[in-house]
């Protein structure tokens, strides 16, 4: 990537160092592989709400949310696979109507967003 391009996430993902999961916590995060755009075995999902349960505690939570939108596999800044499918479908179902005016403001925001480290304005 040339200098002066903005990347709307953080390929470099320098929160890793703070995270809350572990090694031995892999079986929960990955629970089920499979497809991403299937709605998991309920026995899947409870190894999943097991791992979400370990993100709610994380420090980095926000910040890994923001940078793993685009991970296809396992549990990510508390969401799960199947949960990030459906976002990145309905963003881009929304996406496909907006104007250029409307990308670069949905760009402006997410850099924002990362310069706060992933905390929504008006909190510190
Ligand atoms: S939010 Fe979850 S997946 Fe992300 S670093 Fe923290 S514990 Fe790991």
């Amino acid at each position: 990537m040339g200098p002066g391009v903005n990347v709307l996430f953080d390929v470099r993902r320098p929160w890793w160092p703070q995270h809350a999961c572990q090694e031995e916590d892999l079986p929960l995060f990955f629970a089920g592989g499979g497809m991403a755009n299937r709605r998991p075995a309920t026995k899947t999902q409870a190894k999943r709400d097991q791992a979400k349960e370990i993100c709610a505690g994380c420090p980095v939570l926000m910040q890994c949310r923001r940078d793993t939108t685009g991970e296809e596999f396992g549990v990510w800044g508390g969401l799960d696979q199947y949960q990030r499918y459906l976002a990145r479908r309905a963003l881009t179902k929304r996406a496909k109507h907006w104007t250029t005016e409307t990308w670069l403001m949905w760009g402006r925001e997410l850099l924002k967003l990362r310069d706060r480290g992933g905390r929504p304005s008006g909190r510190s």
